[in-house]
């Protein structure tokens, strides 16, 4: 099996005044610096090694606040789940929604779940939060679905920690119960990091969950180090594109052909294609263009709240 890996190290430079009356730092004190410069590098930096300053610190402190806030967020009903169309190329309807989690801090406002997943996965609150997630979704689905009399799709991002804990898909089906939500409307989107980490384990734990019903989603696709003998052998339905390639799209030929690879791959995995962080029309024009089957992003809609939602199922988008 092969390990990828890499250095990262943490530099602290020490002014040592001997003369100097304000207090020196100790070894110890600098040691922490270092510490915490290193692993600014490891999650933060394009760099191997960062030089600490201050600002390291503070977010340091703000990451161990929120850390113990969000054990309380979901009592205080602190977060909550906004919804993204997902639109239907080959006739311009809203082919579903993509829910996503918001924090809503009494005193830091909207916090991005890029700050408070991670910190929800290494202290192991993702598991909690991730059910109540999974469940919230479902029943807004069966609200939508009492409201329009006809299924509407749900997909749902579940971390890494979640999907590796036991009992996830006897709680996927649990929910599934409780919402009364049939399976055919949810979707889990997985990221491709993770289908690659333990790939046999993965390939079982995806059959378990399409034999529920459920549609499986491969997320932030073209970032990780997916085999491709693997991703044959993995029970799959959709491959989101990362948003970093429909950006870059127009930079270069290069690029636009790597939308075009990806596009021809899922082809000869039978998956379709969801091109998310759509900006512009010519984005939206030129993935057309290459066949793509879904699109999602700003164009059409932010993130919005279940109300404004609801108004937008009905739209006409192309
Ligand atoms: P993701 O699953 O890749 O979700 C897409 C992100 O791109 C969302 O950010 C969305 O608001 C943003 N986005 C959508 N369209 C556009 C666009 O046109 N332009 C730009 N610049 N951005 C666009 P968000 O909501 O901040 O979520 C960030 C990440 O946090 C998600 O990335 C997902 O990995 C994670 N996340 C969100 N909700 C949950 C959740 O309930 N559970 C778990 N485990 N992770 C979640
Ligand atoms: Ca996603
Ligand atoms: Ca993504």
């Amino acid at each position: 099996r092969e390990i990828l890996t890499r250095a990262s190290m943490g530099i602290v430079v020490s002014e040592f005044d001997p003369e100097s009356s304000v207090p020196q730092a100790t070894g110890e004190e600098l040691l922490v610096r270092a510490d915490t410069a290193m692993y600014f590098a490891k999650n933060q930096s394009e760099l191997p090694y960062a030089i600490f300053n201050d600002d390291m610190l503070a977010e340091n402190m703000l990451r161990l606040e929120l850390g113990s806030q969000l054990r309380h967020s979901l009592e205080r009903d602190e977060l909550t789940l906004l919804y993204q169309p997902m639109v239907q190329m080959c006739d311009g309807t809203t082919a579903g929604f993509e829910a996503l989690l918001r924090w809503e801090h009494p005193e830091h406002g909207t916090v991005s779940p890029n700050t408070f997943i991670p910190i929800a996965e290494s202290n192991g609150l993702i598991i909690e939060i991730g059910k109540w997630v999974l469940r919230k979704a479902c029943q807004q689905a069966m609200r939508w679905q009492a409201e329009f009399g006809r299924p509407i799709m749900i997909s749902v991002n579940v971390s890494v920690r979640q999907l590796s804990s036991t009992g996830f898909v006897e709680a996927v089906t649990e929910t599934l119960e409780e919402t009364k939500l049939q399976p055919e409307c949810l979707k889990l989107e997985v990221t491709e990091s993770f289908l690659m980490q333990d790939p046999e384990s993965t390939i079982e734990l995806l059959h378990q969950l399409r034999r529920i019903g459920l549609t499986i989603g491969i997320d932030d696709f073209g970032t990780g180090y997916s085999s491709l003998s693997y991703l044959h052998r993995m029970p799959l339905d959709i491959l989101k594109v990362d948003r970093s390639f429909v950006e870059s799209m127009f930079d270069s030929e290069k690029n636009a052909s790597l939308i075009r690879s990806i596009l021809a791959l899922a082809k000869s995995l039978e998956l379709n294609v969801v091109a998310e962080g759509v900006e512009t029309l010519a984005q939206l024009q030129r993935l057309q263009d290459l066949g793509c089957h879904f699109v999602q992003g700003f164009y059409f809609s932010q993130p919005v709240k279940p109300e404004c939602a609801s108004e937008l199922i009905d739209h006409r988008w192309l």
